[in-house]
C-alpha cells in the first residue's frame, strides 16, 4: 500500500482538529489549523519522521458571502478531496451511542523540497457501512451542536489511533495540538490496561504514568470558556464507559468532562505558545508545569513570489535556514522597496478587481484580517470615524478580511459595524472588506499591505500568527503587547506597540494610542522618510521573520518535548 514507506520507522503522531495545507483544500478555518499545516510542512523540510492526524471535513468551515450592509451568510465549501489525497484501504471502528461507526483515512503526502516527506491522514466517515447520521460526522468543521463535536472528537481520538494501528505505525510520541483529540488518552488507557490479577488496587489496572510518557499537549486557548467542556451524562451516552467514571473525573475534572484537563493529566509535556501564554496559563491551570514553545509560520509557504526571488538572490538557503534572515540588511534598499511594491500592486489590483474600490498603490495601506470575533476588536480603528478621517487627509486606505462562526453573534455584528462606518466615511478614508478570508487571501494581504495592525483584547490573543507571516514579507506590526508581538516587538525597530506592556486593555485608550502612534509616528515616516521605513522593514525580516517560524519551532519541540 501507499502508506507502507511511511511504516517503516516510528513516528511522531500529530493530532489536530484542523490542519491547513493549501487554499484548495477546505480543512482548516483559521490559525490553530494554520499552524499545524505549518508545523508538518517543516518536519517534512527537516526530515523529522511525524504523521498528521485529522478530520476530512468535506463540507470544509464555510465559505462566507457577505451582503451590502455587511450581514454574514455561510454556505457550505466543499472541495475536491480525490484531487489531493488517496484513499487508503483501511476501516476502524469507534462505538457511538452504542453503535459501531467505521472509519476510514485518507493520504495527503507533504513533500519538501528537500525530499522529506510527512504524510497526514485525513479520517472520513461518509462510507456506506455507516448510518446516515454517522455519514456527515466528518463533514463540517466547528459545525452542529455539543454532540456533533463530542462525536467528531471520538472519531478523531479514538479512531485516529485505531487507524494509526492497524496502518501497522510505530507510535513515539503523540502530540496532541489542542484539546480535540484528548479521547486518545483514553484509547491509550485501554491499551496499556493491565490485567487485574497483576495488580493490587483498583487504581493500579490504569497505567497513566505509561501513557504520560507518550503524550505531549499543546494549549492555545487563554479564556477558560475556550476549553472544550461536555457534561458527563452527555459523555456517557454517546461513548459509554471506555474508562471507569471515577477515573475519568479524577482525570477530566468533576463538575464537566473538560478536554484540556484531560490532556494535561496525561501528557509528559504541556506548553503554551508564546511565553505571556505560558503565565496565563499556569494562572488558568495552577499546579501544572507549562512549557513556552513560542508559535512560528512555514516560511517557504508565507513568502510572496516577489520577496522569494529577492531571498533567493540575497539570501540563498532562507527556505531551510530561515536563521539566514538575520542577513537581512544586505538586501539593497530599493530591491527591497521594489519587490514590496510589487507585492503591494499584486494586492491592491487584486482588491480593485474584487470589489471596485480604486485603491491606489501609493497610499499608505493597513491590513487587518483575522477571525471576526469580539476580543480581535476589528473595530478599534474605527472607533472614531471623525478622528481617523481627520488624521488620514485621503493617505490612508484600509483592507479588512475575516469570518465570524456561524454562532459568533458579536463577531458578526463587529462585520456590519465596519461596513457601516465604511459607508459612512467612504469619501475620507477608503475601507475594503473582503469576504471570505482564507489562506490564499491571507498570503496577498500580508505581503501586499505597508503595516499589519493587530489589536486584540490583552491577553486573549495566546500568539498570533499572521503578524509573523507579515515580518516575511518586510511588512512591519503595529500591535498590541499581546502574545508572539512582546517577544519581536522592539519599538520603532521592527514595528510598534499599541498600549504598554503592563497595562490592562482600555478600549479608549489603546484607540488613542493607535490614533496618536498613526499620525505622529507612522505616516510622517512612511511618507517623508523612506529611508528609515525600508530600515523597519528590513528588522522585521532580520529580527521577526528570524526567529518567528515553524523551522525554529518545531526543533524546540524536537528537543523540548519530543525527545526528553
Ligand atoms: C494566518 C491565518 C490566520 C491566523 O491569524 P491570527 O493572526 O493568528 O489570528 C487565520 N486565518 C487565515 C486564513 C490565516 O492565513
Amino acid at each position: 500500500m501507499v502508506i507502507d514507506e511511511f511504516t517503516r520507522e516510528a513516528r511522531i503522531a500529530y493530532f489536530s482538529m484542523e490542519i491547513g495545507i493549501k487554499p484548495e483544500m477546505h480543512t482548516y478555518s483559521g490559525g490553530l489549523g494554520i499552524l499545524a499545516g505549518d508545523t508538518l510542512k517543516s518536519a517534512a523540510d527537516l526530515r523529522i519522521p511525524m504523521i498528521g492526524v485529522t478530520l476530512i471535513h468535506k463540507m470544509g468551515y464555510f465559505k462566507q458571502e457577505l451582503d451590502f450592509f455587511g450581514r454574514q451568510i455561510e454556505h457550505p465549501d466543499p472541495w475536491e478531496i480525490e484531487k489531493y489525497l488517496t484513499k487508503l484501504d483501511v476501516v476502524v471502528t469507534v462505538t457511538i451511542e452504542n453503535k459501531p461507526v467505521y472509519v476510514t483515512a485518507w493520504l495527503y503526502v507533504i513533500e519538501s523540497g528537500t525530499g522529506g516527506k510527512v504524510p497526514v491522514l485525513f479520517l472520513d466517515t461518509d462510507i456506506p457501512e455507516n448510518e446516515p447520521e454517522h455519514r456527515t460526522l466528518t463533514h463540517y468543521l466547528y459545525g452542529g451542536d455539543l454532540e456533533y463535536r463530542l462525536k467528531q472528537e471520538i472519531v478523531l481520538g479514538i479512531g485516529g489511533i485505531r487507524i494509526l494501528n492497524e496502518l501497522g505505525f510505530e507510535i513515539k510520541k503523540y502530540h496532541m495540538n489542542e484539546g480535540h483529540s484528548s479521547f486518545l488518552t483514553l484509547e491509550l488507557l485501554q491499551r496499556f490496561k493491565r490485567p487485574i490479577e497483576e495488580v493490587w488496587s483498583d487504581e493500579l489496572v490504569w497505567d497513566t504514568e505509561k501513557v504520560k510518557d507518550l503524550c505531549v499537549f499543546t494549549t492555545h486557548t487563554p479564556v477558560a470558556a475556550g476549553h472544550d467542556r461536555f457534561p458527563y451524562e452527555v459523555v456517557q451516552r454517546i461513548m459509554g464507559e471506555i474508562v471507569p467514571l471515577w477515573l475519568l473525573k479524577k482525570l477530566a475534572g468533576d463538575g464537566m468532562l473538560n478536554m484540556t484537563l484531560l490532556g494535561f493529566n496525561l501528557s509528559e509535556f504541556i506548553n503554551g505558545v508564546s511565553k505571556k501564554h505560558e503565565e496565563v496559563s499556569e494562572k488558568m491551570f495552577p499546579g501544572y508545569e507549562i512549557h513556552a514553545i513560542t508559535n512560528g509560520v512555514h516560511s517557504y509557504t508565507w513568502v510572496s513570489e516577489p520577496f522569494k526571488r529577492l531571498y533567493n538572490k540575497y539570501l540563498p538557503g532562507w527556505a531551510n535556514e530561515p536563521e539566514i534572515f538575520v542577513r537581512a540588511w544586505r538586501i539593497p534598499e530599493e530591491e527591497l522597496w521594489d519587490a514590496h511594491m510589487q507585492a503591494k500592486k499584486h494586492l491592491i489590483d487584486y482588491v480593485n478587481r474584487l470589489t471596485g474600490a480604486n485603491l491606489n498603490y501609493d497610499t499608505f495601506t493597513i491590513g487587518f484580517a483575522r477571525r471576526a470575533t469580539p476580543y480581535k476588536r476589528a473595530d478599534l480603528l474605527i472607533s472614531d470615524p471623525h478622528r481617523l478621517a481627520m488624521i488620514a487627509e485621503g493617505r490612508i486606505q484600509i483592507i479588512y478580511a475575516g469570518k465570524a462562526h456561524p454562532r459568533d453573534e458579536g463577531g458578526k455584528k463587529l462585520i456590519q459595524r465596519i461596513f457601516e462606518v465604511k459607508e459612512r466615511i467612504k469619501d475620507k478614508v477608503k475601507i475594503v472588506y473582503l469576504p471570505n478570508y482564507d489562506m490564499e487571501m491571507a498570503m496577498k494581504l500580508v505581503a501586499g499591505v505597508d503595516i499589519w495592525l493587530n489589536n486584540p483584547q490583552k491577553p486573549y490573543e495566546a500568539s498570533g500568527t499572521s503578524g509573523m507571516k507579515a515580518a516575511h514579507n518586510g511588512v512591519p506590526n503595529l500591535s498590541v503587547l499581546d502574545g508572539w508581538w512582546i517577544e519581536g516587538w522592539i519599538e520603532g525597530y521592527t514595528g510598534w506597540a499599541i498600549g504598554s506592556l503592563e497595562e490592562s486593555s482600555d478600549p479608549k485608550r489603546d484607540a488613542e494610542d493607535l490614533y496618536y502612534k498613526l499620525s505622529n509616528e507612522i505616516l510622517p515616516l512612511f511618507y517623508e522618510n523612506r529611508h528609515i521605513w525600508i530600515k523597519i522593514m528590513k528588522n522585521a525580516i532580520a529580527l521577526n521573520a528570524y526567529y518567528f517560524n515553524t523551522h525554529r519551532m518545531v526543533r524546540f519541540y524536537v528537543t523540548e518535548a519530543y525527545i526528553r
